[in-house]
């Protein structure tokens, strides 16, 4: 094995109706099947398992050796699921996410299930706010709570997620990679380590502004996809979503 690839689902690999659309699949599937003969492949997400059986069909699913889930605080087997954050730190996750159900904030559709994490959904299936200005609100909230050094608020593009501090999904990548260099496929501030800290990020064409205003302003330099020859860095491809990571695991295959 050559490389760890860490790739998201919401905004990336799954479109703006949480789907892979079906003329996708097939192409993502062989180029996925390519990659796996030298690389390790997770799904990278701040979701949970059941999500990602209910909306990953089993053909697509075959594909990846295991899932990294809620943000990098939760390792699957694709069977099983494991957190690997200390039970003191879930306790004060529970408690906080009490603290948040009674304040009824008009924004969240629902509170997904989680077993380290907190993640606010704004948006479902297409329908409904984007999280930003929620993230916003709920950033401020927390950093005048107890729960401020504990814990540190990020999103999605169709959900508010809080997570315990030194974990993302950076980590949890880097856990299973066991010093294998790693790829960071993914689009939102949630992503930001992942993209960051991995030896190569790939960013598709739709990937949310404070994203790439947030990398811009670490210093990070972002380069069109046709550029990429196999030098380390931040990559983003002209296409979005299903589309954009294919054109990433093409160039992948292609370059590496
Ligand atoms: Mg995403």
């Amino acid at each position: 094995m050559r490389f760890c690839i860490g790739i998201d689902l919401h905004g990336t690999l799954l479109d703006k109706e949480w789907k892979i659309k079906a003329e996708l699949e097939q192409k993502l599937i062989q180029t996925l099947q390519h990659l796996k003969n030298f690389s390790k492949i997770y799904i990278c997400s701040g979701n949970d398992l059941v999500f990602v059986n209910q909306y990953l069909s089993e053909e697509v699913r075959a594909c990846f050796d295991g899932y990294i889930l809620e943000t990098g605080c939760v390792i699957s087997d694709k069977k099983h699921e494991k957190a690997i954050v200390q039970n003191e730190v879930i306790k004060k996750i529970k408690d906080l996410e009490i603290f948040l159900k009674n304040k009824q904030h008009k924004e969240v559709k629902y509170f997904a299930r989680r077993l380290a994490t907190i993640s606010m959904f704004t948006q479902h299936e297409g329908k409904g706010d984007d999280p930003k200005s929620f993230f916003e609100k709920i950033k401020k909230e927390i950093a005048e709570s107890r729960w401020a050094n504990d814990v540190y608020v990020t999103h999605s593009d169709v959900a508010v997620d809080i997570i315990p501090r030194c974990h993302n999904k950076f980590t949890g990548l880097f856990n299973i990679a066991k010093g294998l260099p790693t790829i960071g496929i993914a689009d939102s501030l949630n992503d930001l380590h992942l993209l960051k800290d991995a030896e190569y990020g790939f960013i598709p064409g739709n990937a949310s502004p404070i994203l790439l205003y947030t990398l811009n302003n670490q210093g990070k330099q972002i380069y069109s996809l046709k550029n990429f020859n196999g030098q380390k860095g931040i990559y983003q491809s002209k296409c979005d979503h299903t589309q954009g990571v294919v054109e990433i695991l093409q160039s992948l295959k292609e370059k590496l």
